[in-house]
């Protein structure tokens, strides 16, 4: 079906399964185990010799309809569905990494998955440099013979830098290593990294492949080979997807495509509507001819994506957190809340919350200063967002 359909159609096609009950929406499979007809068939399943399910924590339905029509999005040989976002990279690594393997990692990934990195997986063993997502020669000056994995987050979050995939792929695979994005920001509507020369696709599913913030979930995607150890992780450890939430994300895909393209257009209206602002000093969205990456994304990306993040000029005698503060206090329709890829348009002060773990000093260098803004546009109308940040018009 892959090769023979369009995104849209697969996102509303793939992967569905069916019953004898001719159901014509997927069905949602809430039961821990199946039943065999004998013990010898049992027996059989245990062994791997008769495919089928046995237990959910392995397989389900409406989970393996999840991992089909994911795995035909991002155009994957094989789909592992996980809890949430950061158990899909914790089963990535513990799939494909081993003690006293190195990984190289953006310094500009999500703050959690620094936290993962750094402070639970090195205990184990794990080593990890970070290094700036876009200068390609930092990536490989980095790798070392024990270097297993690059892994990049593209846009970036919350600056919306891009990396190129491509290359960073090339310099992984020159090291030995393989690449592998986590592609929550775009999706595969807006992007598809293994196209790009990517070996493993991340997602938080929690984010736009839900689309409403219902539930959480992940995925982690890529050849049979690769997958094959990550799955062995999921089965034995338990990290695994629920059957609802299975059932919310793929119904959620079938508007996936339709979706990414309303939140990009109202996220570029906005973005090039605060740059006209007088209480904006920058603006970050990679759909803006001012972003440093802006021909790359043009290239890499169909759109330049939901995320906005932009710098609040502080008036007189204000820091450059108050200035932030005040123009989230004052908004009576955007959600303050750290989530994003919902329908509700959110607003969150990174330095504060999402990368308040992050050390003052890291957090400069990357460029997350005390003013910066980041919002997820929603699904509202735009002019009614505009005037919920009419606060920045008035000098
Ligand atoms: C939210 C997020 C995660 C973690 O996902 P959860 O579902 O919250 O565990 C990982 N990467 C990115 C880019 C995210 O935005």
């Amino acid at each position: 079906m892959n090769d023979e359909y369009h995104l849209e159609t697969l996102a509303v096609r793939a992967g569905t399964l069916t019953t004898e009950f001719g159901e014509n929406s997927e069905a949602l499979f809430l039961n821990s185990s199946f039943r065999f007809k004998n013990a010898a068939q049992a027996a059989a399943r245990f062994g791997g010799t008769e495919p089928g399910n046995i237990y959910s924590r392995f397989t389900n339905p409406t989970v393996t309809m999840f991992q089909d029509k994911l795995a035909a999005l991002e155009g994957a040989e094989q789909c592992v569905a996980t809890a949430s976002g950061m158990a899909a990279i914790l089963a990535c690594i513990m799939g494909i990494c081993s003690a006293g393997d190195h990984v190289v990692a953006s310094r500009s990934v999500f703050g959690t998955t620094v936290q993962l990195f750094s402070n639970i997986l090195k205990r184990w063993g794990l080593e990890v440099t970070l290094v700036p997502l876009t200068d390609i020669a930092a990536w490989k000056a980095a790798a070392k013979p024990n270097t297993k994995l690059f892994f990049a987050e593209t846009p970036s979050n919350p600056l919306t830098e891009v990396g190129d995939i491509a290359k960073l792929a090339e310099a992984a695979h020159a090291a030995g290593a393989y690449l592998a994005i986590d592609n929550c920001f775009c999706t595969p509507a807006l992007q598809q990294p293994l196209k790009l020369g990517a070996d493993i696709v991340i997602h938080s599913a929690t984010k736009y492949i839900d689309g409403q913030g219902r539930v959480l979930g992940g995925a982690v995607l890529g050849n049979k080979t690769l997958m094959e150890p990550v799955y062995g992780f999921l089965r034995t450890a338990g990290v695994t997807m629920s059957a609802f939430n299975a059932w919310v994300f793929v119904k959620g895909m079938e508007t996936l495509q339709i979706r990414m393209e309303a939140h990009a257009a109202r996220a570029l209206a906005i973005a090039q509507w605060l740059e006209q602002q007088p209480r904006v000093a920058r603006v970050h969205y990679p759909g803006l001819p001012s972003h440093p990456q802006y021909a790359l994304a043009q290239q890499q990306q169909r759109l330049g994506g939901g995320i906005v993040t932009f710098e609040v000029k502080p008036r007189a005698g204000q820091s450059e957190q108050e200035a932030a503060w005040e123009l989230i206090d004052a908004t009576r329709l955007i959600s303050i809340t750290a989530n994003l890829g919902d329908a509700k348009s959110t607003i969150t002060h990174p330095a504060t919350t999402t990368h308040s773990r992050v050390t003052a000093e890291a957090r400069a260098e990357a460029g997350i200063r005390d003013n910066l803004v980041r919002i997820a546009v929603g699904l509202e109308h735009v002019e009614d967002l505009k005037n919920d940040l009419q606060l920045l018009s008035k000098a």
